[in-house]
């Protein structure tokens, strides 16, 4: 049985000192055993982070990093800072990523190939938008994103897929259970046809888009969800904690 991962991307929020406020919080709750806890600040604030979760279960990961270890890239920041810091994740892929900054699924792939390399592990974001659920184009643009974002990827078992529907991020509307664990399932039949059974049961299929304390037992229930990816939750210790310890209706 996979160990469920709930992870945090809190984006661009949260100064040094609130995050460090914030860890805190996290460190003396008492977190359950059989759930992976992982919290992903903005870069300023990973060190003061680790430093206050270093030797406890909670997992440091970034929220992205750069397809090169070093040189000119001026503002960039590269996965050997990250390893450095002791970032055992790393969000790639992420759609404010691909809609702001312009990533390609050709860059998303060379840094999941970096990081693969450099023993980060990549948490690889696919998802549609409105536009394309409506015009029943999800499966298609999952499919596209996720072959292009796995080529030349000999190996999943360090990668984590996160399927964040766009129209869900941030917006209040989150998929059903039901619609989630449809593009899971087919997500599993891709990773299944290229890395086979073993793999696609192994790998960890996340859901992403509006998670709160009110949706998450529904959400985790469903067989097919592994665990969540949660942005605005994810930056208030109680609502991040009520997800951390979900409850599932039907343990699988
Ligand atoms: C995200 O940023 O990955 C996300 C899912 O955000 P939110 O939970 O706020 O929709």
């Amino acid at each position: 049985m996979k160990i469920p991962l709930i992870a945090g991307n809190w984006k661009m929020n949260k100064t040094p000192t609130q995050a460090a406020e914030f860890a805190e919080l996290l460190k003396q709750a008492k977190l359950p055993e059989n759930v992976e806890v992982l919290i992903c600040p903005p870069f300023t604030a990973l060190s003061a982070v680790k430093k206050i979760i270093n030797g406890t279960p909670i997992k440091l990961g970034a929220q992205n990093m750069h397809w090169e270890t070093k040189g000119a890239f001026t503002g960039e920041i590269s996965g050997e800072f990250l390893q450095d810091l002791g970032c055992e994740y790393v969000i790639l892929g992420h759609s404010e990523r691909r809609q702001y900054f312009y990533e390609t699924d050709e860059i998303i792939n060379k840094k999941i190939q970096t990081a693969l390399k450099l023993n980060i592990k990549p948490i690889f974001c696919v998802g549609e938008l409105l536009s394309e659920r409506e015009t029943d184009k999800t499966f298609d643009v999952i499919k596209k994103q996720l072959s292009s974002g796995l080529n030349n990827i000999e190996h999943i078992n360090a990668i984590t897929i996160a399927y964040e529907p766009v129209w869900a991020i941030g917006t209040g509307k989150t998929a059903t259970p039901k619609q989630a664990s449809e593009v899971h399932k087919f997500i599993r039949t891709m990773i299944k046809d290229k890395y086979g059974e073993n793999a696609s049961q192994d790998t960890r299929i996340l859901y992403g888009g509006s998670v709160t304390p009110e949706n998450i037992d529904d959400l985790m229930t469903e067989n097919e969800i592994d665990g969540v990816l949660v942005g605005g939750a994810s930056l208030k210790i109680d609502s991040f904690l009520r997800i951390i310890n979900f409850k599932r209706t039907a343990l699988q």
